[in-house]
């Protein structure tokens, strides 16, 4: 398995395995990989004869109040991982290899709810960051497929769209999320969680299975749903609510009656630590 760090690089070997009809796959990441990660890149071995594992801490989908100076990173463990699962590159490049000091080309959606609903309200820079930050992953790697955990439901919801208006030539991949055995969803700033804090951050799987067992039980109001994950929450004293909501997975669109494909989401931060974690669900 290789370790490159420069776009050259990365291009360089991609051709080469296109020259001989290889296909390739593309795992985007941010690094200090877990069972998570590895679950995406175990999928694209098995489907891609060559699997990129990017590994960037990407500045531009970080606000100027959020954790990117603090963001755990660990290329050494990331590379043990990466070659067990049977990877063959990891792109690894410093900020200044992606972004030109005056770059000034990103990739915006319009005011639309894909960008601006659920984590887009309190991070109103980050989808610009990511879809800038992914497009430019493909246009380096030019992967055939790339693969997304629904972990980042939202991420997973934009990046479809940017693919599907821009006519990236790859096709997209949603995984499933990858849980602790007490049901929290791995989560690299997991390790920012104290040993009570990690306690308490059950209380997101917990009230989101609440949740799901009520539209299972074949509740359809919204509102009904939502009362009862944020009440389920409120039992426990650590953790303060960003947002609880149930919206279309297709256009991340708020709805007040369930059905189709639906995403409920949540952002809870358990002290100073802010998680996220999910259910889908064609109703
Ligand atoms: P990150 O390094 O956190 O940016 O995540 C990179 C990719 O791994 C994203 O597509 C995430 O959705 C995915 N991912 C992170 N955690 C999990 C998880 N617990 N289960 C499945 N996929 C995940």
């Amino acid at each position: 398995m290789q370790i490159v760090k420069t776009v050259e690089e990365v291009r360089a070997q991609v051709k080469a395995w296109k020259k001989e009809g290889l296909s390739v796959g593309l795992v985007p990441t941010m690094g200090y990989l877990h069972e998570g990660h590895k679950s995406l890149i175990d999928r694209a071995v098995k489907e891609n004869d060559r699997v990129v594992v990017s590994d960037f801490v990407n500045p531009t989908q970080f606000g100027p109040n959020e954790d990117l100076a603090t963001y755990p990173r660990d290329l050494d463990r990331d590379a043990k991982l990466c070659e067990e699962a049977g990877a063959d590159l990891i792109f690894n490049p410093e900020p200044e290899n992606m972004y030109a000091k005056d770059a000034c080309t990103y990739i915006t959606m319009e005011d639309v709810s894909l960008t601006k609903n659920l984590c887009g309200k309190t991070r109103p820079i980050h989808f610009r960051g990511v879809c800038t930050v992914v497009g430019k992953l493909f246009l380096i790697v030019a992967p055939d497929r790339a693969y997304f955990g629904q972990k980042d439901a939202q991420q997973l919801a934009v990046i479809k769209r940017m693919v599907r208006d821009l006519n990236f030539d790859v096709e997209i991949v949603g995984c499933p999320i990858i849980r602790e055995e007490d049901g929290l969803a791995k989560s690299s700033r997991n390790t920012y969680l104290s040993a009570e804090e990690r306690q308490a951050a059950l209380i997101l799987s917990k009230s989101l299975n609440k949740g799901r067992k009520l539209v299972e039980a074949g509740e359809r109001d919204a509102k009904t749903v939502i009362k009862a994950i944020e009440d389920e929450i409120a039992t426990e004293p650590m953790a303060k609510i960003d947002y609880v909501q149930i919206v279309n997975f297709d256009n991340i669109e708020d709805i007040d009656t369930l059905t189709g494909n639906i995403l409920c989401a949540m952002a809870v931060y358990i002290g100073k630590t802010r998680l996220i974690d999910n259910f889908i669900m064609e109703v």
